[in-house]
C-alpha cells in the first residue's frame, strides 16, 4: 500500500532520534505491540497487554514508557476530542478514519507527504507531521442498519 521509499526515508529520522532514553525491555514489548496491532489500541489496552507478561505493572509504568515512546518518535499519538487518545506505531504516518458509530480507527492509505511539502512552504512553517482523521460510519456499521 506505501511505497518502500517512503519508509526508508521514515527509518532514517528515527535512527537520528535522541537516544538518552535508556532501553527498557517494557519500552520494547509495548512498541513491539504497538507495530503489530493494526487496532491502535488505547493506553488501558496497552496495559493490559504489558499486564499479561508482567501482571504487576502498574498503568503509570506503562503510561510513562508509552510518552517516551512518542517523545522519541517511535508512536504517533492519536489524540481524540472524544473518548481516549490511541497509539499508533505503523509507519510511515498516515491518516486516519473514525467510526461514529463504533468508535474503531482504521488506517486510510493516505500519506500526506506531499501536501506537508506545499504546506510548509506555502507557510513558511516547518510541518513535521500531521494528526489527519476523517469521521463518519464505517463499512461494517453501515452494512448492519
Ligand atoms: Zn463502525
Ligand atoms: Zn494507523
Amino acid at each position: 500500500m506505501y511505497s518502500h521509499g517512503i519508509c526508508q526515508e521514515v527509518r532514517i529520522i528515527i535512527s537520528t532520534a535522541p537516544t538518552h532514553y535508556r532501553t527498557s525491555r517494557i519500552r520494547n514489548n509495548i512498541l513491539d505491540y504497538l507495530k503489530k496491532s493494526t487496532a491502535h489500541p488505547s493506553a488501558n489496552d496497552v496495559h493490559q497487554f504489558a499486564r499479561e507478561q508482567n501482571p504487576r505493572i502498574s498503568f503509570g509504568t506503562v503510561y510513562r514508557n508509552l510518552n517516551i515512546l512518542v517523545d522519541i518518535g517511535e508512536v504517533q499519538r492519536l489524540e481524540s476530542s472524544r473518548g481516549k487518545d490511541r497509539f499508533d506505531a505503523r509507519f510511515p504516518q498516515h491518516a486516519h478514519f473514525r467510526c461514529d458509530t463504533c468508535g474503531n480507527l482504521f488506517d486510510l492509505p493516505l500519506v500526506p507527504d506531499q501536501l506537508i511539502v506545499e504546506l510548509s512552504e506555502k507557510t513558511g512553517h516547518k510541518i513535521s507531521g500531521h494528526n489527519l482523521e476523517f469521521t463518519g460510519i464505517c463499512s461494517s456499521c453501515s452494512s448492519d442498519s
